[in-house]
């Protein structure tokens, strides 16, 4: 089964039924500014009624950020593979406007969500667990993981990164002549 992450509560058979949707990324209304550059997202899991009118989903979220060295050295992709686990259940009451679409059950990898007019959003839920997924300090394969540790290190303290100046041909004449 493929398509939109809105899934009407009828459609999801006593069995269950496995999903693997391909996500539009303009489809997770990310905040622009905020959210960096995300491609290749992916849900795959499997729905399954808990109830008459509720369900669980269980699956993974898949996508590709591209994120900016916390250094500012480099950009790279960043791939994420999270859990998702989402249950959806009724509104309490039809008067709850200001209630919040979404409640926090204190665990990463957990969510529960309410069902409006008898559908079930899996985009509040993905887009949750792949915010989670980018790290506040990223750190850059290419040099801060990988050929220049010391140079990341060194930036990261505040340190200089270039060569010693006792080096640089022109100062010796200079000191030459001093003498
Ligand atoms: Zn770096």
């Amino acid at each position: 089964m493929e398509g939109s992450l809105r899934i009407p509560l009828s459609r999801v058979p006593d069995e269950g039924v496995d999903l693997d949707i391909e996500v539009e990324t303009g489809e997770l209304g990310l905040e622009e500014g905020f959210w960096p550059p995300l491609r290749g997202v992916r849900l795959t899991g499997r729905l399954e009624r808990t109830g008459p009118s509720e369900a669980v989903f269980r699956g993974r979220a898949r996508g590709i950020f591209r994120l900016q060295c916390g250094l500012g050295l480099a950009e790279f992709d960043f791939p994420v593979d999270e859990a998702v686990v989402a249950y959806f259940m009724p509104r309490p009451s039809a008067a709850g406007t200001d209630v919040e679409d979404e409640i926090e059950l204190g665990e990463d990898d957990l969510e529960a969500a309410y069902l409006d007019d008898e559908t079930l959003n899996l985009g509040p839920p993905l887009r949750d667990q792949l915010g989670l997924a980018i790290p506040l300090q990223p750190k850059c394969p290419g040099m801060c993981l990988g050929e220049s540790p010391e140079m990341c290190r060194r930036l990261e303290a505040g340190e200089g990164v270039g060569e010693e100046q006792a080096a640089d041909p022109r100062w010796s004449v200079l000191r030459e002549w001093r003498k």
